[in-house]
């Protein structure tokens, strides 16, 4: 029988890996310590447009359909929902950068994307904003932690994933065995911890911490997420996610009051409505220092991979990377050359 493949991390990287693995019949091992500090705390907001530049995300036209196919193949396996249409308001900071929407609605790539500015969103009351606001129309969030819990939950009880913490003192990166068993290959998907990682320390991965606060409010919009300088989800229930900081070099989820004061101040400036504070959580992104995934395999030890680095952007970009990584480990394909780890080898 074919040796398994060992995947370090279950968050949506190490998942998104394992699910592109089953669909090659190829056998695997998911080992996870059960401390996930991102994908399950992750608004899972889709959003195709960078609006600081008003441009598109990168690769944005090939990630959405597999993010359509990706999530909706999930929805019909656990009969639940999970990839949730929603508009995103963006509330213009100034009078440019409402003329670079302008600019934008023209432009064909932008079409499916943004909805052409009317007299609606221009004199739009509901946001404090005096330049008007624009749509975006093709836009989605994800409840992450249901969607973690029931893929987690499914390989738990196929024996496919186990809880425990991986040793690097087990591992034997010559034969490539894991506490004395023999695997095919060995992926890290360790999300911000790969950065004790010491087969690929090299790669300059940081721990990005975000946090993040639930509100209720029975006066804000239920029907579309807003947006200026934080994002207000809608998450039913008169409930709202409002995020995200970033605090580079930050490898914990410590509580910050800074934090705080800053969420509401943002959430206060765009919307006048009243709110209570239900919810504060914090995670920690693995981030890249030139915003682009760590996928390959490491330059000396064979077998031994990398999956990490997916940023702020992990549930938007892991349905088309996971399948190229996994094309790319069975010899079909290279890897994008922005993603791929050679791209630092001077580093080692
Ligand atoms: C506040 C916040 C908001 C965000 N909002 C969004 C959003 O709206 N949209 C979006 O697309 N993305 C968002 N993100 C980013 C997204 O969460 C990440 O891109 C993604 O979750 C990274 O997934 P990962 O699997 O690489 O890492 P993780 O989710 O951190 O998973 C890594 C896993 O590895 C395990 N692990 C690590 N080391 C070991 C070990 N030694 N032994 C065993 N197990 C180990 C951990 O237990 C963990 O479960 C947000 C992130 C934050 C923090």
């Amino acid at each position: 029988m074919k040796e398994k493949t060992l995947i370090i991390g279950a968050g949506i990287a190490g998942l998104s890996i394992s699910i592109r693995l089953e669909e090659q019949n190829i056998p695997y091992l998911i080992i996870d310590k059960g401390e996930n500090y991102s994908s399950k705390i992750a608004a899972g907001i889709i959003n195709p447009v960078v609006f600081r530049r008003m441009a598109l995300s990168w690769r944005i036209t090939e990630l959405l359909p597999e993010v359509l196919d990706f999530y909706q193949k999930l929805e019909l396996e656990f009969e639940d929902s999970f990839l949730h249409k929603i508009p995103i308001r963006r509330g213009f900071a100034h009078e440019q950068e409402k003329n670079l929407w302008l600019k934008k609605e023209t432009e064909a790539d932008y079409f499916d994307l943004i909805k052409p500015l009317d007299e609606a969103d221009l004199s739009y009351s509901k946001l404090n904003n005096l330049c008007g606001t624009g749509e975006v129309k093709t836009a989605f969030w994800i409840p992450t932690l249901k969607l973690l819990e029931k893929i987690q939950s499914k390989l738990i009880r196929e024996e496919k994933l186990i809880e425990e913490d991986f040793s690097f003192d087990k591992l034997d990166v010559e034969n490539l065995t894991y506490k004395g068993e023999k695997f095919e290959k060995i992926i890290f998907c360790e999300g911000f911890h790969g950065i004790y990682n010491p087969y690929f320390s090299y790669l300059p991965l940081q721990a990005t911490k975000g946090e993040l606060l639930t509100v209720k409010s029975s006066e804000i919009p239920e029907n579309e997420s807003l947006n200026r300088k934080c994002f207000v989800l809608p998450i039913g229930n008169q409930l709202f996610k409002v995020g995200s900081t970033y605090k580079w070099d930050s490898p914990n989820t410590d509580l910050s009051e800074e934090a705080q004061i800053e969420l509401c101040s943002h959430l206060e400036n765009l919307v006048s409505s009243n709110y209570e504070i239900v919810n504060h959580e914090a995670g920690v992104r693995p981030t890249v220092l030139d915003r682009r995934p760590l996928l390959g395999e490491h330059p000396k030890h064979k077998n031994i991979f990398i999956y990490n680095g997916l940023g702020a952007k992990g549930y938007l970009i892991t349905p088309l990377l996971s399948k190229e990584f996994v094309e790319y480990l069975c010899g079909k394909r290279e890897l994008d050359r922005e993603v791929d780890i050679k791209r630092y080898e001077e580093r080692i």
